[in-house]
């Protein structure tokens, strides 16, 4: 590559990541009004680049209620920061667990929330390694869902701080459940993901409604 092409691509690379970060950011500020990303949980990610793959991610311990554009850096398949991050900071913690969602499912973006009701089920159905949940009509919101009488089954993985170790945990359930819409983490919350940032962001709206009436009604 020239030094002007390399430039080039640099800028476009910028004012790619620009988009994404301003959308991820907007995202964090709905998802905190809704208590689903209070104080510094959870983290957003978007697919900017599938080859080599790249992903415009949160940084670290960023408050979502105040998210900015400039808390999003830009990572590479082993999670480490890849050129052109104007953010200061460290990638999230959980990034390995994006870049394997993004792998194993194609996804083109990821979000990951901690809300109270996921943090109450996926302990409750801990014991059982996954959630039911079928009959609602809620349910058509998930991608390729056409009936309520869908029985979506939610992998329950044990909550762990090693990361390496539960993306590879994570990348066993994905291929264990290839329909999964989404993966718990035990008494910690939720992944989901979609083709793209709209999709992914309905797919939380449509599992935090779905695990509030699960929640509330203890699934009857
Ligand atoms: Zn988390």
């Amino acid at each position: 590559m020239t030094q002007q092409s390399h430039a080039h691509a640099q800028a476009h690379a910028h004012a790619e990541a620009g988009a994404e970060a301003e959308a991820l950011a907007e995202i964090g500020h709905r998802f905190y009004s809704r208590g689903w990303t209070l104080g510094t949980s959870g983290n957003f990610s978007v697919v900017t680049s599938r080859d080599p793959l790249r992903l415009a991610i949160t940084a670290s311990g960023r408050d979502k209620r105040t998210l900015r554009p400039a808390d999003i850096l830009i990572v590479d398949a082993d999670g480490r920061v890849a050129a052109d991050a104007e953010a200061a900071g460290r990638p999230s913690a959980e990034t390995l667990l994006h870049v394997t969602i993004a792998q194993r499912r194609q996804a083109g973006a990821i979000l990951h929330t901690h809300s109270v009701w996921s943090t109450i089920l996926s302990g409750a159905h801990a014991a059982a390694g996954g959630l039911a949940i079928k009959g609602y009509e809620m349910l058509k919101g998930l991608q390729g869902v056409t009936t309520h009488e869908h029985r979506e089954w939610i992998p329950i993985l044990d909550n762990d701080q090693d990361i390496p170790r539960l993306a590879k945990v994570a990348d066993a359930a994905l291929v264990e459940h290839p329909e999964a819409h989404a993966l718990l983490l035990r008494q910690h919350g939720m992944y989901t993901w979609g083709d793209t940032l709209a999709e992914a962001e309905r797919h939380v709206e449509i599992l935090e409604f779905l695990f509030e009436v699960v929640g509330r009604t203890g699934g009857r």
